[in-house]
């Protein structure tokens, strides 16, 4: 440790850096995490989690004693006073850290697993970070599963690459190589960390393994590295206070405590603070504050500086919204323009909600609602703090989930009452539900999914809707496609009509076609007699997506003139099915078209062209 000290010159002027830990389940982000913070949380048992504070300061000695060996090639001067972890890993703890439209973290470690390479969490971490624009290393984890791995614990990664043999690093290369094919798909120019030569550009990988310590030093000693290089403005301490809310808890005995991150200025014992609520904004007093190295005292301590962080205990703090600002009111303070200020904060949620959407969108929330009769389509989203479900909606925008309303914190009757709207369905994420509510929801057809995964939530609602649509108890309605005349398989061109065509969506026999023709009625051209594919003799009753023969069944007027195709339409027109309104589009098919992107895509195109309401003859 004393020799660890020598590398270590504290600036005054710079504060500890916030480091976030993202990465998929699996990949090792917990156990990278007490590697980092030298303690056994994720082996660990009840106790030691309990006295857990969101944010714990690895001191800067302890990393210079983790990092001795391989800093003496290096020879790096430790400036800044430790770094910030937070201490839950996941992209959901990421998103708390908000402060208007950037992030508090200042450095992720994204963890990836080398052999699993990316997967999904590890794409929408990476989407997080890009959006955030937060600078990440990536932590290429589990190395020492490499086959014919020799592990030589806690030591430096090159260290341990040196006693490899060559098949062995042929195989770490190869993985680590299909690893950063992958990320360059997701525009991140990752390069060995000891190859990089531009580190503002290209995040430094570094090779760990969070069973043997291997790599964990490189890890320690780079995160300093990057943040005194180029942190530099971001890291130097400010006396205004910053301080965001980043988990709320209600402890028996103790009243509603506040895990707070204090970023820059300080927090005394007794300061009038407000706070967050969904209700609006909120003065109270700061009673006690607790710092992790200091928990066991119940008196807490009288004063902390930023970057810190603490649990703080306060009266009335209980509805605080995670996510976010604490402020801190002075005797200077306008508590007017500050309540407008909390108040804006507040609203960055709810308007969050209400985003708009244009027309065709608008009528495409119509036809995808499962029960047209809901009075605001979709469904019920409800999370444990703001960030969360701030994350949560931007994941359900992005899967195209219409959300109908929000709630935050466990809900209550009035939630449940609100799913029964629109989807009948609840995604809970990382609350709790009580087992009388779960009666009320059942007694009211709402499904409750919950999960603490957030993308788990959106498999399980689609799994939910095609489930419904299966057993649905739905009414036959027409599928949507579009069709094109196959010019060279046009076999007879009236009574009936025997062409080829090529469909896009789902035709039906039976199905009733019309011609589109602008500004006059659409042009009837009949129904669906028979469908066979070009690929097969065999008659079909419907088909998707394919390549077909089909009977036309014309219309006759009351001259007994037909439609004949050459003359009343011909190859180059569309066909459609016959619609009145967006209710005879078949139920399924609305559901389908909650399935996936690209069939709501094709929905949208289809009601498109379609302009909704068919002209009537
Ligand atoms: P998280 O879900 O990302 O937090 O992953 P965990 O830290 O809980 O790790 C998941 C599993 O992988 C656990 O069984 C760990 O022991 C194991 N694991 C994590 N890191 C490593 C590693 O570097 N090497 C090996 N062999 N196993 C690891």
């Amino acid at each position: 440790r004393k020799e660890g000290n020598t590398y270590v010159k504290l600036d005054s002027s710079l504060r500890s850096p916030v480091c976030c830990v993202l990465g998929h389940v699996d990949a090792g982000k917990t156990s990278i995490l007490d590697r980092i913070r030298r303690s056994r949380v994720a082996a660990g048992e009840a106790g030691g989690i309990t006295q857990q504070i969101a944010a714990t300061l690895v001191s800067i000695e302890d990393i210079a004693a983790e990092t001795v060996s391989i800093n003496r090639s290096h020879n790096f001067t430790l400036k800044i006073p430790g770094i910030l972890v937070i201490d839950t890993p996941g992209h959901e703890s990421f998103s708390n850290l908000r402060t208007r439209g950037s992030t508090l973290c200042d450095v992720a470690i994204l963890v990836v697993d080398i052999h699993s390479g990316l997967q999904m969490q590890t794409i929408e971490s990476i989407k997080l970070l890009q959006s955030k624009r937060a600078p990440f290393v990536i932590a290429l984890n589990k190395v020492d599963r490499v086959y014919g791995w020799k592990s030589v614990t806690n030591s430096p990664f090159k260290d341990s690459l040196k006693v490899q043999t060559e098949e062995v690093v042929q195989e770490f290369e190869k993985k680590m190589e299909a690893v950063i094919a992958e990320l360059a798909m997701q525009q991140v120019n990752a390069v060995p960390y000891y190859k990089n030569k531009d580190f503002r550009k290209c995040p430094a990988i570094v090779p760990t393994s969070a069973v043997t310590g291997e790599g964990i030093p490189d890890l320690l000693l780079l995160l300093p590295l990057l943040s005194q290089k180029f942190l530099g403005d971001r890291i130097t301490k400010r006396d205004t206070v910053e301080c965001n809310v980043l988990e709320v808890k209600v402890q028996d005995g103790v009243g509603s405590t506040l895990d707070v991150l204090l970023l820059n200025g300080s927090l005394n014992r007794g300061d009038k603070v407000m706070l967050c609520t969904l209700n609006g904004a909120i003065t109270t007093k700061i009673q006690t504050i607790l710092e992790s190295s200091n928990m066991k005292s119940t008196s807490g301590v009288q004063r902390i500086e930023g970057a810190i962080g603490a649990r703080l205990i306060c009266k009335g703090a209980e509805k605080t919204l995670a996510g976010t600002e604490l402020h801190v009111i002075g005797p200077k303070t306008n508590e007017v323009e500050l309540k407008k200020k909390a108040r804006r904060d507040i609203d960055s949620v709810t308007n969050f909600c209400n985003r708009p959407v244009d027309h065709v969108e608008a009528e495409l929330e119509t036809a995808t609602s499962y029960l047209s009769s809901g009075s605001n389509g979709g469904v019920h989203v409800q999370a444990s703090s703001l960030g969360s479900l701030e994350a949560l909606l931007d994941f359900l925008k992005v899967s195209d989930i219409p959300v109908g309303s929000i709630g935050i914190g466990d809900p209550n009757k009035k939630d449940v009452m609100k799913s029964s709207n629109g989807y009948k369905c609840m995604l809970l994420f990382d609350v709790h539900i009580s087992n009388p509510l779960r009666k009320i929801a059942e007694d009211s057809g709402v499904t409750i999914i919950a999960a603490d995964v957030i993308y788990h939530l959106c498999d399980e609602f689609r799994q939910l809707m095609r489930t419904r649509q299966m057993t649905g108890e739905e009414q036959r309605g027409i599928y949507p496609f579009i069709a094109t005349v196959m010019e060279e398989y046009v076999m007879k061109k009236a009574d009936p009509i025997i062409i080829g065509m090529h469909v896009d969506g789902y035709l039906r026999v039976g199905a009733p076609l019309v011609v589109p023709r602008q500004g006059q009625a659409w042009l009837n051209i009949g129904t669906v007699g028979a469908i066979r594919r070009l690929d097969s003799p065999a008659p079909m009753t419907s088909v998707q997506d394919a390549l077909v023969l089909i009977k036309i069944d014309p219309p006759k007027d009351k001259t007994g003139r037909t439609v004949i195709f050459g003359r009343d339409f011909t190859a180059l027109d569309q066909i459609y099915p016959k619609l009145k309104s967006p209710n005879d589009i078949a139920t399924d098919a609305r559901m389908q078209n909650l399935g996936t992107k690209e069939e709501k895509a094709w929905l949208r195109k289809f009601m498109k062209v379609y302009g909704f309401l068919v002209k009537e003859e």
